[in-house]
């Protein structure tokens, strides 16, 4: 790449907001000492992601302060020198009209978005990361507006190609070609072949059906920079991807603090489904990556947002140490210190998670190892929740019976985390629990598409990035519910 055609980077005028990507071994090379001191934080309230706007401690926007200005920490690619914000704006996550004013179905609060992008870039932001299916191909649309208001030099744009799709070559072009239109670019910085999944999927689409071959002309000719893949796939489809030939310029995968630190393992009882390959385990797939040497953006450092809005007693522990910091803080702050890390996307709603992310990255604080010890202890407490793994992401939507998979799984894990599930009867507090949890049920869950309407067909099940045994869940969920129902 040209050096004219790399972003302004506000950080880099003194070098202070840019370091290195951590090397393997896990020992960050911050250009910048800690923090100053505890007050420099500020106040900070905390972001309860994809829920109402409200942040945990009850603060909102107003209430958090911005970081001074070129202060977000940017970490440098060692194959091109892009100066990328260790904040990537995940744009899948886009704030949306109250349905009063979309009588046609859900849509994007322009208004709002363009606002946040805005924010974003002023505070050091440049990487922002799309897909053909986000928001129904209207956060392509969207981003594409939003950034649009900037100079094309000074952002990185992320696409991908949808995987999932099955597209043939012919398809795949119009797919490219549209993607670049509805982004109003002539470019996508860093493109990805999204959600590689099996080894089928890679042979079929991008070997034998030319795909891979078509995205690299692309890249030869300049509509694509860099080309890699995003991957929610088995341990095969990660074995073929770091050992194919490719020289993949970078990859987008989910790691965070609660599945590297416990080693995410299914709950008991869990039935593997009909011909699944098990999923790479968090630790082991870290250490390929490290020594595949392929620079890493980051996605679901929050697990969906559950790491952002944990039980009180988990929430507890780590306010005892820092009693400012929001729980997303953590779980960035460790993602932040993972190994060859270039980006930590976070899908951001509403400004509170804006402004809060800002503070966490402006600039980073690396985990010491004390804040290790508390975050593992804290993690001991979320882990004795038997939580469900969903991360509202959608994939496995629309059920063809009307199952809103997403909201009954996360109204589950909230009043998990509220410690609001009824449990035993004899208890004096489990009346008032049981109404709660059916109020709340109703109230978030239209009738039709609770989960007492999963006929169990199974077309949901292998969509799930998470690998959920969502018909077993919504089964248990179910039987939970008609049991609550009928005590009286
Ligand atoms: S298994 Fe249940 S939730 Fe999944 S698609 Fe079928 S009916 Fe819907
Ligand atoms: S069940 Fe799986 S696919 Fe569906 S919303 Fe949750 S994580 Fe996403």
């Amino acid at each position: 790449m040209n050096e004219s055609d790399r972003p302004s980077a506000p950080g880099d005028e003194d070098g202070k907001g840019t370091e290195t990507a951590p090397p393997a071994g896990g020992k960050t090379l911050s250009r910048r000492t800690l923090l100053k001191a505890a007050g420099a934080v500020g106040a900070i309230g905390a972001a309860a992601y994809g829920l109402d706007g409200l942040g945990i401690f009850g603060k909102r926007e107003r209430d958090i302060p911005d970081p001074p200005p070129g202060s977000m920490t940017r970490r440098v690619n060692p194959r091109n020198g892009d100066a990328i914000s260790l904040l990537g704006f995940g744009c899948m996550r886009f704030p949306m009209l109250p349905s009063a004013k979309s009588p046609n179905g859900p849509e994007i609060d322009e208004e709002a978005a363009i606002r946040l992008v805005d924010h974003a870039i002023a505070h050091g932001v440049n990487y922002f990361d799309t897909a053909y299916p986000y928001h129904k191909g209207m956060s392509e649309v969207v981003v594409g507006k939003a950034l649009a208001r900037h100079p094309r030099d000074s952002y990185f744009l992320a696409d991908k190609m949808p995987t999932f799709s099955k597209p043939t070559l012919e398809q795949a072009k119009e797919i490219f070609a549209t993607q670049l239109e509805r982004c109003g670019t002539t470019r996508f910085d860093y493109y990805m072949l999204h959600n590689v999944q099996s080894v089928e999927a890679y042979r079929n689409i991008y070997e034998e059906g030319g795909v891979l071959a078509y995205l690299q002309e692309e890249k030869a000719a300049g509509r694509i920079r860099n080309l890699g893949w995003s991957f929610h796939g088995d341990t095969p489809a990660l074995e073929l991807l770091l050992s194919c030939g490719v020289d993949w310029d970078f990859a987008l995968v989910q790691f965070n603090y609660h599945d590297l630190e416990h080693g995410y393992a299914p709950r008991p009882g869990h039935r593997p489904r009909p011909g699944d390959a098990e999923p790479p385990p968090a630790r082991w797939f870290l250490e390929r990556m490290v020594e595949s040497r392929i620079p890493m953006m980051l996605m679901e450092p929050l697990l969906g947002g559950r790491l952002a809005r944990l039980n009180k007693k988990t929430l507890a522990i780590l306010q005892a140490e820092r009693p400012d910091a929001s729980a997303a803080s953590w779980a960035f702050r460790y993602a932040a210190s993972l190994p060859n890390v270039l980006s930590i996307l976070s899908g951001m709603t509403y400004m509170e998670h804006l402004r809060d992310n800002l503070r966490t990255f402006s600039p980073l604080e690396p985990l010491t190892d004390r804040d290790m010890a508390v975050l593992r202890k804290a993690l001991d407490g979320f882990l004795s929740q038997e939580n469900i793994r969903c991360t509202a992401c959608g994939y496995c939507m629309p059920c063809p019976y009307g199952v809103d998979i997403p909201s009954v799984f996360t109204h589950y894990n909230r009043c998990i985390d509220d410690e609001q599930i009824p449990k035993e009867p004899r208890n004096a507090a489990y009346f008032q629990a049981r109404r709660a949890f059916l109020v709340g049920y109703d109230r978030s869950v239209p009738e039709l598409r609770q989960a007492e309407r999963c006929t169990g067909c199974g077309k949901c099940l292998p969509l799930c990035p998470q690998r959920i045994d969502i018909v077993a869940e919504l089964a248990r969920i179910g039987k939970f519910v008609e049991t609550l129902r009928t005590q009286v």
